[in-house]
């Protein structure tokens, strides 16, 4: 191995994902710092017929991280950038357009636009992911209108088997292919089959380098959140009056307790909405979330607590979600985007784990689902004294164009089961939940607990109607098979 690949990597260094529930021991770990470290580690790899594959930070709870013979982090490349527009057609030129290396995580990222006069239209609950990896899996927010993350690219840089360097567009592309033929060493793919592909597939088409997405100017949001029984909600949901909120609200989202406390579920909204910045509210209150879940859910040693106290007495489950859900009350809040669209605390990075299931975006739909979670959950509790230690998250997507999306062509609805790790029984309910909510339709997120797909390749074809074309050109710019891992080919993907 040359000197240059053994001084940017480890042998045999075990890796974790963030929940230690996934660890690798790899023959290598490396740590590239450009595009060209990559490119050798790739030659190298297939010299000697192994895989290759990356990680961002770590946060999936599945198994789409895993690799046996080189593994890459790529915390090292997080450089972001103006597109340049001396290689844009010119419909393209007065796009936010901003080009970001691989492996920034979206917290660094989020800074860095501000500094720029930019925000993500939109991002996931919380900013610890790096932008590929967000990407790779499908990560999402909430919002009817607002797009996932790989609906905000526009161009993707890899390196592919042999080392090749390759951008991929949709067909009609931001790239003018003119000016762009004087580059030789990066193949320009403008294809919709090659893009729709690639913007969503599990690292298995080649280590991504650089993506290019479509962001806004800064703009502010001024959030509400309120509670809110299930019968009421649910009158709601039927009569299509809470659809015409989701529809007409920028971004929302509701909580329910999975547990019946004096005699219904306790259900929190999240409303907000794209305000200008002279409309900040006067007062200090309105500039803060409520202290008490901000504070909480940041200290890990009251996190820790919780999970101790929830396997002391796992039947009051139902009353700690009540508290929290509670004490998420605001009267109203008011700051930049990606500080309203965080909806997380820090202590969850290492405790919270799930599994998450796409549903049409359908009343009836979610009325049933929600109805069988809370008699799943107490059934649970019934026959097999197991408690959930959290509420039920319930986000909205507009529809996808990845072949690979769980929102592909549908507006969608996201029902998330999320767990205390280490609580009782954590992973026995997430599989029963994995059962119960396959039955009813709903397809499990690529980066949350999802093992149960492994036994259901029919499923997943059956869900994702385009699955061959992702396929058939995963074979065709990798034949080789450098890029597949255990997760891809046991998903029946490869
Ligand atoms: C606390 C918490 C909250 C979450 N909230 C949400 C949420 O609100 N919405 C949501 O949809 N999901 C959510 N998730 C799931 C999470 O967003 C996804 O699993 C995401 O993929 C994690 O990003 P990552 O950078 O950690 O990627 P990893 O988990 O490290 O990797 C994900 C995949 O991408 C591949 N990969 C990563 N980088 C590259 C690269 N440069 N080239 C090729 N392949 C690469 C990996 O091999 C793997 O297959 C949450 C997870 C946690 C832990």
């Amino acid at each position: 191995m040359e000197p240059r690949l053994k001084s940017i990597s480890k042998e045999r260094y075990t890796w974790h994902n963030a929940t230690s529930n996934v660890e690798v021991t790899p023959l290598r770990f490396f740590y590239p710092e450009d595009k060209d470290d990559i490119i050798e580690i790739i030659k190298d790899a297939e010299q000697k017929g192994l895989r290759v594959r990356a990680v961002g930070s770590g946060h999936s709870f599945s198994e789409a991280t895993i690799c046996k013979d080189y593994l890459l982090s790529m915390k090292k490349m997080d450089e972001v950038f103006r597109t340049p527009k001396s290689d844009l057609k010119e419909e393209f030129k007065e796009k936010h357009l901003v080009s970001i290396e691989a492996g920034i995580i979206l917290m660094v990222l989020n800074k860095k636009l501000d500094a720029m006069g930019l925000a993500l239209p939109n991002m996931g609950a919380v900013d610890f992911q790096t932008v590929s990896g967000a990407l790779l899996t499908g990560t999402h927010g909430t919002g009817i209108k607002q797009p996932a993350f790989p609906d905000m690219v526009r161009s993707l840089k890899l390196v592919g088997t042999g080392g090749a360097l390759i951008q991929i567009e949709p067909s009609d592309g931001m790239t003018d292919a003119t000016t762009h033929s004087q580059q030789s060493s990066l193949k320009l793919i403008q294809d919709d089959k090659t893009f729709y592909s690639a913007i969503l597939s599990l690292g298995a088409f080649g280590i991504i380098y650089e993506v290019t997405m479509e962001i806004k100017q800064t703009f502010w949001l001024q959030e509400k959140r309120y509670i809110k029984k299930w019968s009421k909600l649910k009158e709601e949901l039927q009569s299509g009056e809470f659809m015409a909120l989701v529809e007409n609200t920028d971004f929302v989202a509701f909580r329910a307790n999975p547990y019946k406390i004096k005699g219904d579920h306790t259900c929190a909204i999240v409303e907000q909405n794209i305000v200008r910045e002279e409309d900040k509210p006067k007062g200090f209150m309105s500039l803060q979330r409520n202290l008490i879940s901000t504070i909480f859910g940041d200290i890990e040693y009251l996190i820790e607590s919780t999970i101790r106290q929830m396997n002391r007495k796992p039947q009051n489950a139902g009353k700690t979600i009540e508290r929290a859900l509670n004490a998420t009350k605001d009267i109203s809040y008011f700051a930049k985007s990606h500080k309203v669209l965080y909806q997380s605390g820090l202590a969850v990075i290492r405790h919270g784990i799930s599994s998450e299931f796409a549903f049409d975006a359908n009343a009836e739909k979610m009325v049933e689902v929600l109805e069988r979670i809370f008699l799943q959950a107490s059934i649970n509790a019934k026959n097999g004294k197991l408690y959930q230690s959290s509420h039920i998250p319930v986000r909205f997507v507009p529809p996808s164009k990845a072949y690979l999306s769980s929102a592909y062509k549908r507006k969608t609805a996201y029902i998330d089961v999320p767990l205390l790790h280490n609580t009782i029984g954590d992973f026995e309910i997430l599989e029963r939940y994995q059962e119960m909510m396959i039955g009813l339709g709903g397809i499990p997120h690529w980066g949350k607990v999802n093992n149960k797909l492994y036994e259901r390749n029919d499923f997943i074809k059956s869900k994702f109607k385009d699955w061959k074309i992702w396929s058939d050109l995963r074979k065709q710019l990798d034949p080789k098979g450098t890029f597949l891992n255990d997760f891809v080919v046991k998903m029946g993907l490869s």
